[in-house]
């Protein structure tokens, strides 16, 4: 059987394509620019021989019923799902689920309704992931469609972290407090890093950093989420590409006071022009790492902000846990950036966490350790993979 997991954003919906059995990836894609005169679709697979093919077309593709449907065309036409009886899942990935959703779950009418009362905690992706819920149950009606949670794995956090310093009718009443983000990746990063260690991860004290252009990091504690950077929404924590991450709350009011900025624009400000783009004018750590190297200063305190950060996380965390097993640096910048690994670790030794500057530096697309080989904590590599963490958590809500 296979599994589709489909990511749906506001113009776009992303797509993989998975046999269960030993978890190939069939045909991957994403239709873009969905309700622009012309739309981008993209496909790629493996052909009967094992060589990897790939067709673009573009055409206007108004909506996301629209949009799924050239998906699932172009499945069909590449042979890789020839009939949708073949689904066994569709997994969903969706933001926000909330206080209401611990684990993947299958969807039906009512559980359609409480992902859409979460909408005010997520307004720029729940309605969106619940478009692509909808018109999936629409093209595929007898298929199960399972929603994944990027919140659901942060749900064990104990009151002590996930709740503010503020009054209690905002949780009680607005369920203002700390959910988290990522949740799949810290997950899946999590799992495989306790295979690397061979320990079970029920047994595993991690410490997971997910560095992309949003970022976040975890802490787990024998294989459940205790504590986490992003917050209520995923603004709150390290320095992300334009997200400024943690702040004085008291900025936006000085902000609004004497520069008369209203909500909208604090908004924009503190999401899309902050974090390394508001420092250096560059959100693309590798652009910021080769101006650092020529002497651009704008570009070294970028670096060092995001890495004063990430070391104060990793402090933080390493006090919560007690003991911990391993540093697991994941997303485009944890898995790429030698420079930002080795700034956020140094001078942690005599915490238990040692880099070997050679395992470090040395290119590799491949799970690995970058810890020296007597650090008492590890230090771990590990690409992560949402899409399958999302197929297989698929599998299990339906099985
Ligand atoms: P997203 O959160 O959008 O999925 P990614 O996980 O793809 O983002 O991470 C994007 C970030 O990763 C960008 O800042 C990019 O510059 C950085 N990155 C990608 N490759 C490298 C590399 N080889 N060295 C340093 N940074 C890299």
């Amino acid at each position: 059987m296979k599994v589709l997991v489909l990511n749906s954003g506001s113009s776009s919906i992303k797509f993989q394509l998975f046999r269960n059995d030993d978890w190939t990836v069939l045909a991957s894609g994403s239709v873009t620019r969905i309700g622009e005169p012309e739309a981008l679709m993209r496909c790629r697979w493996a052909d009967a021989e094992g060589t990897q093919q790939s067709l673009e077309d573009c055409a206007a593709i108004p909506d996301h019923q629209q949009g799924l449907q050239r998906i699932a065309e172009a499945l069909a036409q590449t042979g890789a799902l020839a009939d949708t009886a073949e689904l066994l899942a569709v997994g969903h990935r969706v933001v926000h689920g909330g206080e209401a959703f611990h684990a993947p779950t299958l969807v039906d009418d009512d559980i359609i309704e409480v992902i859409r009362q979460v909408i005010p905690l997520a307004p720029l992706h729940n309605p969106a992931n619940l478009d692509g819920i909808l018109v999936a149950r629409k093209l595929f009606p007898t298929i199960p469609q399972v929603a994944v949670f990027d919140t659901a794995f942060h749900q064990t956090m104990p009151r002590t972290a996930y709740r503010y310093a503020i009054p209690d009718f905002l949780y009680r009443e607005h369920g203002v407090r700390r959910y988290g983000f990522h949740g799949t990746s810290h997950h899946y990063v999590g799992r495989r890093a306790a295979q690397l260690l061979g320990k079970p991860f029920e047994h595993c004290n991690l410490i997971t950093l997910h560095l992309g252009n949003g970022a976040s990091a975890t802490a787990i504690r024998e294989g459940s989420s205790v504590d986490t950077s992003m917050g209520m929404t995923p603004l709150e924590g390290l320095v992300m590409g334009t997200r400024s991450g943690d702040i004085d709350p008291a900025v936006p009011f000085y902000l609004s006071k004497h520069l008369g900025l209203d909500n909208d624009t604090l908004e924009g400000l503190l999401n899309r022009q902050s974090g390394l783009l508001g420092l250096c004018g560059d959100n693309d750590l590798r652009e910021i790492q080769r101006r650092a190297e020529a002497g651009d200063e704008a570009a070294e305190l970028a670096l060092g902000v995001t890495a004063h950060r990430l070391k104060k996380y990793i402090g933080a965390y390493l006090a919560e846990l007690g003991r911990t097993d391993a540093l697991v640096f994941t997303g485009g910048i944890g898995e790429n950036s030698a420079e930002l690994r080795a700034r956020a670790c140094a001078g942690l030794e005599t915490l238990g966490i040692r880099i070997d500057a050679a395992a470090n530096t040395a290119a590799s697309q491949q799970e690995r350790a970058v810890s020296h080989a007597e650090s008492p904590i590890q230090v771990l590599v590990i690409p992560t993979n949402e899409e399958l963490q999302i197929a297989r958590e698929a599998v299990e809500a339906v099985s």
